[in-house]
């Protein structure tokens, strides 16, 4: 499980500035759709080759009673509660705080690890910046810059090493596991009924007790004979013979999962309009490079005219997941589960497809026959070949020059070309550029 970092500290300290640098998308296609990156407070973080999730909690007023700083106030608690260390930034340039004091003995008490970054150091000395805040007693401040980048990898590498997190990430083979499936999704779109109907008590092997929320809890199963791991989303605890959710809706937890996964369900509700969290949802499924199938619930008793009604907002509203494909289903009733897994099973060979170096440079060579990139300046980027980069989500590495030209209209043309030439339905596709090799 991908560890958890939480990033505390109060109002213009420079929180969302070093998230924003954590967690800077490595999609393009996600950052295409405004809107639904503005306003993250949680992200895939990344710093060389390691990998967190992370949380921005926004500003924290400890001393407020009432009102929206208490309201964000508590969801810095929530944030913390589920962070397995927390950075706590205060301010080079302001010193200390009468709240930054308070901020201190309140994560003293969560006993989380604390690292102790003191931000906006960039161009001062180390012992100026950092003199203030022994009295802190979180040990060691670190001095950094969120705008500039410095100390920032000392900190996280500090942070991760705190939990024991290796440095190298383990090679995982995905191949000769079972497929791992995430079911996400908002509160009460149906995700618990879903897994009840789809594994059913009997069929469930072994369970795991719940933990801290580092701890996976996951559900082999077989169905038509090939084993698959179900992992918790939902809060899914077995209590007597049934799950039950018992926790509440957590965005961590679905970080995580789809993090884990291998290929996630997105579910929806069918009888309500597609919701910003969909969309955020859904984006960090992109994101995170994950096959993707669509279930659109609650499907029984709808209408013809609400059918439409729903169909249409998911293809507006979540135009971005255009390579998944949508099935209506009802967990209550059962229908629509047969056809969701035949396809949760072809969005995971798509994911794992293999893409042969000639196929791959042919297709590359035809698509820039058929339209060139644009120049840039004096040049046009110029393609030479492809080669696979990797799998799950499928990566195709293009090596030419001036590549750094190519536009994203471009690279969405060569990616539908590569979609179709190998037929990658359910998986969203990486293109990486590489110049000059
Ligand atoms: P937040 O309220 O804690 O999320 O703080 P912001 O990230 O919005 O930053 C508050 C202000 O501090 C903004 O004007 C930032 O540009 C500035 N800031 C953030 N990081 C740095 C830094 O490393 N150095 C300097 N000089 N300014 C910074
Ligand atoms: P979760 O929070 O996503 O795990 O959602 P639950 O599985 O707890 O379901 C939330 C509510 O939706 C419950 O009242 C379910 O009975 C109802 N529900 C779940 N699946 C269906 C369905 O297929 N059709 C209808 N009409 N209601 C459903």
């Amino acid at each position: 499980m991908k560890p958890v970092i939480a990033i505390v500290g109060r109002p213009n300290v420079g929180k969302s500035t070093l998230f924003n640098r954590l967690t800077r998308s490595r999609d393009a296609l996600v950052a295409d759709f405004a809107g639904l990156t503005r306003d993250r407070h949680y992200g895939n973080g990344r710093m060389g080759e390691r990998e967190f999730i992370c949380i921005d909690t926004g500003g924290f007023e400890p001393v407020a009673k009432t009102g929206i700083l208490a309201e964000m106030a508590k969801q810095t608690k929530q944030a913390v509660v589920e962070a397995d260390v927390v950075i706590f930034l205060v301010d080079a340039r302001l010193g200390m705080a009468p709240q930054d004091r308070v901020i201190a003995d309140f994560l003293r008490k969560t006993g989380r690890p604390v690292i102790l970054a003191v931000n906006k150091a960039e161009g001062m000395a180390y012992t100026t910046v950092t003199a203030d805040f022994y009295e802190l007693g979180l040990g060691e401040p670190i001095a950094i810059s969120s705008a500039h980048g410095d100390g920032v990898r000392a900190m996280i590498d500090e942070a991760l090493d705190a939990l024991g997190i290796p440095d190298e990430p383990e090679e995982d083979d995905k191949t000769d596991k079972p497929m791992r499936i995430a079911v996400v999704g908002r509160p009460n779109v149906g995700k618990s009924t879903f897994i009840n109907t789809l594994i059913g008590e009997e069929r469930v092997i072994a369970f795991d007790m719940p933990g801290t929320t580092r701890d996976a809890i996951d559900v082999p199963f077989t169905r038509n004979g090939k084993p698959y791991v179900m992992i918790d989303t939902a809060g899914l605890r077995k209590r007597g013979k049934v799950f039950e959710a018992i926790e509440k809706f957590s965005v961590v937890k679905t970080l995580q999962a789809i993090a884990d996964a291998n290929v996630v369900i997105l579910m929806l509700d069918a009888q309500q309009d597609i919701s910003e969290q969909d969309a955020h949802i859904a984006g960090f499924i992109v994101d995170a490079g994950r096959a993707l199938v669509l279930a659109v619930n609650k499907w029984d008793g709808m209408d013809d005219y609400e059918k439409e009604r729903a169909r249409t907002d998911i293809a507006r509203k979540l135009r971005f997941l255009d390579f998944a494909n949508v099935h209506p289903i009802s967990a209550i009733k059962g229908f629509g589960i047969k056809e969701l897994f035949k396809d949760v099973d072809a969005a995971y060979a798509a994911a794992m497809s293999k893409l042969p170096t000639p196929k791959l440079t042919r297709i590359l060579e035809e698509a820039v026959e058929f339209q060139q990139p644009k120049r840039v300046g004096m040049s046009r980027p110029k393609m030479r070949y492809a080669h696979q980069g990797g799998s799950n989500p499928p990566i195709v590495v293009i090596h030419g020059n001036a590549l750094s030209g190519v536009t994203d209209s471009y690279r969405r043309y060569l990616e539908g070309r590569f979609r179709e030439a190998f037929k990658l339905r359910g998986t969203p596709l990486r293109l990486e550029f590489k110049t000059g090799q």
